[in-house]
C-alpha cells in the first residue's frame, strides 16, 4: 500500500498539472470493472454536477501573494465552464471566458483568444445556465451596480455563488490590465503599482462577466463582486474598475457547488495562505487604498 502511494506521488511530481487532472477521473474504488450502464450513469451524474459548480483554480490569496505560475492549461479550464474570469501565467493580462471562448485582455489594451496550451494561476469558471435576471437602468458607478446586484442576490439567496452576464451599451467603461511579470514575482499590489494599465472607453457595447462570492469566502477568494468586461467585437476588455450606463440586461446563474484545484508545486506549498491579505486584495480589485 505504502509503495503504491509513493509511486503515485512520484508520478504526480513528474507530470505537470497532475493534481487537477486526477480529480477528473471517475471514482470506482471497488476494484471491479464498471459496467457500461454504470459508466454512463457516473458520466451523466458528473456532467450534471459540473454545470452547477463554480470551479476555482488556486486562491485569490495565492495570486495576491505573488504565485503566478500556471496550475492548469486553458484547455483543461474549458472542461469546467463556459463563463468565467481569471488571469494567465505571469499575470499576463485579464481573462474573460464568454460562451466557451477564453479571451486574454493584455496590458497593451489588445484582446486575443487564449491558446489552449496557455496556463492559468487563478480563475473561476462555471457553465452558465440562466436562473433569472433583471433590466438595470441609470447606473452611475460600480457601487450603484453592486447595490442593484446585491438586491438580486439577497432575494434569491446570498449564500450561493453567482455568475452574472450583463450586456448593453455602456456610456463609460473603465477597465485595467497589466504587463506580464517576470520572476522573481512581486506581490500583486506591488506589481500593479508600476505595471497596471487603465483604459477608458465611451459608448462601448459589450458584456460584463461578474462573479459573486458569498461572505464566508474571505479566506479563499473575496466576498462580493468581481467584474471583468469584453466588448462585442472582442477587441477591448479587462478587469472592470468603474462604469456608467443608462440600460443593460443582467442574467444570473445561481450556483450551489464549489470545486477547487490546487498544485503540489513546492513554492505553492511554502506559502502562508491563511495570512490576511484582504487589504491588498481590496487594493488590487478596486484601486482603493
Ligand atoms: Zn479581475
Amino acid at each position: 500500500m505504502k509503495k503504491i502511494l509513493v509511486i503515485l506521488l512520484a508520478a504526480a511530481m513528474t507530470v505537470p498539472f497532475a493534481a487537477c487532472s486526477a480529480q477528473q477521473q471517475s471514482g470506482n474504488n471497488s476494484g471491479q470493472p464498471e459496467t457500461a450502464a454504470a459508466q454512463t450513469e457516473t458520466k451523466s451524474a458528473q456532467t450534471e454536477t459540473d454545470r452547477e459548480t463554480i470551479y476555482q483554480v488556486a486562491l485569490l490569496q495565492s495570486l495576491t501573494q505573488g504565485y503566478y505560475d500556471g496550475i492548469i492549461k486553458v484547455s483543461e479550464l474549458k472542461e469546467h465552464g463556459d463563463i468565467g474570469i481569471g488571469t494567465f501565467e505571469g499575470v499576463n493580462g485579464e481573462m474573460i471566458v464568454l460562451d466557451g471562448t477564453v479571451y486574454q485582455a493584455l496590458g497593451d489594451g489588445t484582446v486575443q483568444e487564449a491558446a489552449d496550451d496557455k496556463t492559468v494561476p487563478f480563475s473561476n469558471v462555471t457553465f452558465f445556465d440562466k436562473d433569472g435576471g433583471a433590466e438595470l437602468s441609470d447606473i452611475n458607478d460600480v457601487n450603484a451596480l453592486k447595490e442593484k446586484l446585491n438586491a438580486m442576490v439577497e432575494e434569491n439567496g446570498k449564500n450561493l455563488f453567482y455568475f452574472v452576464k450583463m450586456s448593453g451599451t455602456f456610456e463609460k467603461m473603465n477597465v485595467r490590465s497589466e504587463i506580464k511579470q517576470e520572476k522573481p514575482y512581486k506581490t500583486l499590489d506591488k506589481a500593479l503599482e508600476t505595471d497596471q494599465r487603465e483604459f477608458n472607453y465611451d459608448n462601448i457595447t459589450g458584456t460584463v462577466v461578474a462573479l459573486y462570492c458569498p461572505d464566508y469566502m474571505g479566506g479563499l477568494n473575496t466576498p462580493g463582486w468581481h467584474f471583468h468586461f469584453i466588448s462585442d467585437d472582442k477587441t477591448k476588455g479587462g478587469h472592470l474598475l468603474d462604469l456608467q450606463f443608462a440600460k443593460a440586461t443582467a442574467e444570473y446563474d445561481a450556483t450551489p457547488g464549489f470545486d477547487m484545484c490546487l498544485t503540489d508545486n513546492g513554492d505553492f506549498q511554502k506559502m502562508e495562505l491563511s495570512k490576511d491579505v484582504s487589504d491588498a486584495i481590496k487594493k488590487v480589485e478596486t484601486n482603493e487604498e
